[in-house]
């Protein structure tokens, strides 16, 4: 794309006046001109636009900071370097390299969406945003990266970094539009180039990431600053609805092992907390409390998760067998087999520190 030359306009979605006209023109030259010298330019996963790497990295950025995913990202692909690799690969294999990543649903969707990627298109990420929205985990967001990053073609992606920057620069047109996400996406359509969508989608990305961020706008460094509102004032944001505050779980879990010396492991369930992943089988407390069973108490750990703190325990119980709710599997293991397996970072390092090596 040529920096500061707008490109040419779709049809317009109905009340758009000559002002707002006007305004998009604005947009695209300041918003182009500003990515050229200001824009990310060497991520990791911009070094390679297959799509089949955009489409790691956009499901490991979905709700994971840029540096988190740094450190993930290329073990990823070096392990799985193609669709097909990771379509064979052992879910268990997939699990633990995604494990400490978090929201582990995404990597069970990402291997399955391989495999049906293999079955229906011979292993190559489709082109047409139908195929890819019939893939499991890919939403319209995700879809529109893929089109727009790696093959170059105009797209809507409304991820959390764009979605503030339109509702932010175009709040009056929002606002004529209904203020809802049909209106916002209507303005994400209106604003596409005709073609190409590289540069356009990566450099709403990263304003919305680098300088209008959720909590402190950098407006005064902003390339759209002459004709934003600004954000909403602290009394809008006020009235809006109060964060709630944070829940501490406590999470029992029992250590039982055989004569063998194996331990006894589940695969937790395939949603909620470490979703897929391997761990000691949970017990209820209420279980020994209320039988005033006997327990020992091993080893206890606090654990913040983005919404939850998790008050972890893990004791052993006689009798005891671990309530079992939505558990895919029960196993017993040796310890030589825990390296193998996908556990949560923090279980792991507590089986570390009770069966040091
Ligand atoms: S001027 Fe401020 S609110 Fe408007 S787009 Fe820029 S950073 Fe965001």
């Amino acid at each position: 794309m040529t920096p500061g030359r707008p490109p040419p306009e779709g049809s317009p979605p109905e009340g758009i006046t000559t002002e707002d006209v006007r305004r998009r023109r604005d947009f695209h030259r300041r918003l182009h001109r500003w990515f050229e010298t200001e824009g990310r330019h060497d991520l990791p996963w911009q070094r390679d636009r297959r799509a089949y790497a955009v489409w790691v990295s956009e499901i490991m950025l979905q709700q994971t900071t840029v540096e988190s995913v740094r450190r993930y990202y290329r073990p990823f692909l070096a392990r799985f370097p193609t669709v097909r690799a990771l379509a064979e690969a052992d879910s268990d294999v997939v699990l633990a390299l995604w494990s400490g990543l978090g929201y582990y649903r995404r990597a069970h969707n990402l291997h399955r969406a391989a495999r049906l990627v293999v079955e229906r298109h011979g292993g190559r990420v489709p082109r047409r945003l139908e195929d890819l929205l019939a893939l499991p985990g890919v939403g319209l967001s995700t879809a529109g990266a893929i089109v727009s990053l790696a093959y170059d073609r105009p797209a809507v992606v409304l991820d959390t970094n764009v979605r503030r920057v339109l509702a932010r620069f175009w709040a009056d047109l929002h606002r004529r539009r209904g203020e809802n996400e049909r209106g916002l996406e209507e303005i994400a359509r209106w604003l596409l180039p005709a073609h190409g969508g590289r540069a356009h989608t990566q450099a709403l990305m990263d304003l919305g990431a680098l300088v209008c961020r959720a909590r402190d706008p950098d407006c005064p460094a902003c390339p759209l600053r002459t004709a934003c509102p600004g954000p909403p004032r602290e009394s809008d944001r006020s009235s809006g609805r109060a964060s709630s505050p944070r829940r501490t779980k406590v999470l029992t879990l029992l250590l039982r092992r055989d004569r063998r010396g194996r331990l006894l492991l589940v695969r937790r369930p395939p949603e909620g907390i470490w979703a897929g992943l391997w761990c000691l089988p949970e017990v209820d407390p209420r279980f020994f409390l209320r039988d005033g069973k006997s327990h020992r108490l091993f080893t206890r750990r606090l654990h913040r998760l983005t919404h939850l703190d998790l008050d972890i325990r893990v004791v052993d119980i006689p009798g005891g067998e671990g309530k079992g709710s939505g558990e895919t599997l029960r196993s017993w293991k040796s310890l030589e087999d825990l390296g193998r397996l996908g556990f949560p970072p923090v279980i792991r390092g507590m089986l570390e520190s009770l069966f040091p090596a």
